[in-house]
């Protein structure tokens, strides 16, 4: 068995730069005369998507792990902080009596050590009425809609009272990659690849590019995007559609300017659901990224640009949106023979809470820690294909609980939603337990989840679900307590106003710091 000693990335997107940059760093990179040699091969003549600015808070350790500083890349990449998500009209339509928002945070709920967990005596009341879990379980809520940022002036790079992810321009990041991986000694090669010449044996023996001829490795990365020109189109690996599941396949998206240039930066992502998808509305340094998610089953383009239009207002007027077509679905094995696809070309599942990213640096750090040095591939490949095609399948789940509990009525697209046929049988049965009991971390499995409980329990709640929790499921000797936390949180949010910076001035803060 020949030793693997090179590796080939096809494709210069966030994935195929991100996958560069963190295995340069953990196997060796090219320099390294022991290292594994890494080469990155993109096409001059396709660009890259250029979608995908939020993120979620792994992206702070990937991040850390690839040796980028935090301020050079808020500066280079018009970063923003993203402290969580707010679902705007989600539960019931617009103008409906009830809540219209709720807030997905990404800080835990708090706990003392020793302290009760809070969530079942918040299903029991202990909070007061109407004061929504995630505000009663963390200070973010109150931070984040005050424009504050997640973390002070002075605080270490990455690191937070709050825990956070970013907003970004792609197409900055993915440059602040190429350079970054062209720095930890990746080869980039542009040019096109024409042919994937297979061996006998079925697995890639080189691939033909345009420019420079054959280009072969021990490993290749297909990073080609929706196109998956190796793990696709050469290698075959089916693509597991989830259209019946989770509806949305084409986006309208528009880069719209900000009314003053010191205008406050909302510090999360605001989801707002219309009538055949939603919207996405992200505040990143100098403009706002804007998308409409539909389902072209459930409305036409024309509608939904009307949607866009309205959500946006006069700030669209002269702005042509950008048209995208979703594949939506994953491939169950997207490791084969020598080839393992990272990103669009292994799968995609809606924008909805950015699994997209998260995904890809998944895959990246398993390679990088799994990889076979010795060139026996197979075993490595079944474990990879494992745990990306579980995880692949708990993401389904949690994006279409944002979905399924909706009590939406006002078009087929929310209907459609809650017709328990397309509800995944692992989402049922969840749901069914928490009818019952809240989530709980037994019923989540560490290493394949890319969502924490948290997640869960906000967004459940959030969507208004009715747990009918057991009168003993909460020791009452403990709701003192219990109510004594809930009551320090609303104290500390206080002092957290107090102690966090406004959102912009953090930003700013950090793009003059050298
Ligand atoms: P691409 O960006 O498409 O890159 C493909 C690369 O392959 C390019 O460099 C191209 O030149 C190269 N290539 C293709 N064919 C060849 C060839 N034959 N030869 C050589 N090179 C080739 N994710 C999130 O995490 N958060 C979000 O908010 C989010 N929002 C999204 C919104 C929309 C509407 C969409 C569609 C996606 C969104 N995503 C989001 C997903 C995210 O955009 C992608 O996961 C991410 O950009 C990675 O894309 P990629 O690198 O796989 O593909």
């Amino acid at each position: 068995m020949k030793a693997f000693h090179n590796v080939l990335i096809v494709g210069g997107g966030t994935a195929g730069w991100l996958t560069a940059c963190y295995l340069a760093r953990t196997l060796g990179g090219g320099a390294g005369a022991a290292g594994v040699s890494i080469t990155l091969v993109e096409s001059p003549e396709i660009g890259i998507i250029g979608v995908g600015e939020g993120t979620f808070p792994s992206i702070r350790s990937t991040l850390a792990a690839i040796g980028i500083d935090e301020a050079r890349f808020v500066r280079e990449c018009q970063a923003t902080f993203k402290q969580g998500v707010r679902f705007n009209n989600w539960v019931r339509p617009a103008g409906a009596p009830g809540a219209d928002h709720y807030f997905h945070p990404f800080s835990q709920p708090s706990q003392r050590q020793g302290g009760p967990e809070l969530l079942p005596h918040w299903l029991q009341g202990t909070a007061g009425a109407g004061i929504p879990f995630a505000q009663a379980a963390t200070m973010q809520k109150r931070v984040a809609d005050a424009a504050h940022g997640p973390k002070r002036l002075a605080d270490a790079d990455y690191a937070g009272p709050m825990n956070y992810a970013y907003h970004f321009d792609a197409g900055r990041f993915a440059a602040l990659l190429a350079e970054h991986g062209r720095s930890l000694g990746v080869r980039h090669v542009q040019a096109t690849v024409e042919r994937v010449e297979l061996d006998a044996g079925g697995a890639i023996a080189c691939v033909h590019t345009r420019e420079h001829g054959a280009l072969g490795a021990d490993l290749y990365v297909d990073c080609t995007g929706f196109r998956a020109a190796l793990i696709g189109e050469a290698l075959g690996s089916p693509f597991r559609k989830m259209d019946d599941v989770l509806f949305v396949d084409r986006a309208l998206a528009m880069q719209v300017p900000y009314p003053a240039l010191d205008a406050p930066i909302p510090s999360y992502t605001i989801s707002t659901a219309h009538e055949a998808g939603w919207t996405w509305d992200i505040g990143l340094q100098q403009r706002r990224g804007i998308g409409y998610v539909y389902s072209s089953r459930h409305t036409t383009i024309e509608r939904a640009e009307q949607v866009l239009r309205q959500y946006i207002g006069a700030a669209a007027d002269g702005l042509t949106p950008r048209q995208l077509k979703l594949n939506i679905g994953y491939r169950d094995v997207q490791w084969v023979k020598n080839c393992v696809a990272v990103g669009l070309s292994g799968g995609f599942l809606e924008p909805l809470e950015s699994s997209g990213i998260g995904l890809i640096e998944t895959a990246a750090y398993l390679i990088g820690h799994l990889f076979p040095f010795n060139g026996d591939s197979a075993p490595v490949a079944a474990q990879f294909n494992r745990l990306m095609r579980e995880r692949y399948e708990r993401v389904v789940d949690f994006i279409k609980l944002h979905y399924c509990l909706s009590q939406r009525t006002d078009s087929a697209f929310w209907t459609d939603n809650t017709d328990p046929r397309s509800i995944p049988a692992s989402l049922r049965d969840k749901l069914a337990m928490w009818r019952c009991r809240p989530p709980h971390r037994l019923d989540f499995v560490a290493d394949v989840e890319m969502y924490p409980t948290s997640s869960w329990q906000y967004v459940l709640y959030g969507m208004e679900f009715a747990t009918g929790l057991h009168p003993s499921a909460c020791h009452p000797a403990r709701r003192d307590e219990a109510a004594a936390e809930f009551a320090m949180i609303a104290k500390l949010a206080g002092h957290a106003l107090a102690d966090l910076p406004p959102h912009r001035a953090l930003v700013e803060h950090l793009c003059e710091r050298r």
